[in-house]
């Protein structure tokens, strides 16, 4: 079985950038799975698993502009504390998860943190970065009608609701 749009595709991934490893499945320990077509995966590396099958192993390197996008000056914001989970917790060059208007999730780096507001930067923290994907495919399958509605693949290394 070959994925493509509709399908559910499990993966293991190590991404590195100029500077070496950034992240890797294995430290999770189980795949990443992934409804292909959803928008949940970046461009360019939902584009190099398309038409690839189970047991395939591959390597891609990703441009910013298929990634993560361009990283952006001044792109920071002042917000109040409580839009934060656990604001106590934050210290600056910590990454964390913003709620944002029209229901998206961004993660933001803390810059500096005053009595009742935290300044963050709103790009992405692999923003501006080619990365490249070393890739093993563990598993292709259909996805069910249930993961077609809610945008998203179920499961081991899927969503948990
Ligand atoms: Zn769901």
């Amino acid at each position: 079985m070959k994925i493509e749009a509709s399908k559910v595709a499990s993966f293991h991934y190590i991404v590195s950038d100029a500077r070496g490893p950034v992240e890797s499945s294995h430290d999770r320990g189980e795949p990443l799975a992934f409804l292909i077509g959803s928008g949940g995966l970046i461009p360019g590396l939902e584009k190099a698993l398309m038409g690839r099958e189970r047991g395939e192993r591959f390597e891609v390197t990703v441009e910013p502009a298929e990634a993560y996008g361009e990283r952006r000056e001044n792109f920071t914001q002042r917000v109040p504390k409580k839009y934060f989970q656990q604001p106590e917790k934050l210290r600056p060059g910590m990454t964390t998860v913003l709620s944002v208007s029209g229901g998206g999730r961004r993660q933001v780096t803390v810059l500096k943190i005053g009595s009742s507001v935290i300044d963050v930067d709103l790009n992405h923290p692999l923003a501006g970065r080619t990365l490249k994907f070393d890739v093993e495919i563990v598993d292709v399958r259909d996805a069910t009608p249930e993961e077609i509605a809610h945008g998203h693949a179920h499961g081991v290394g899927g969503h948990g609701h």
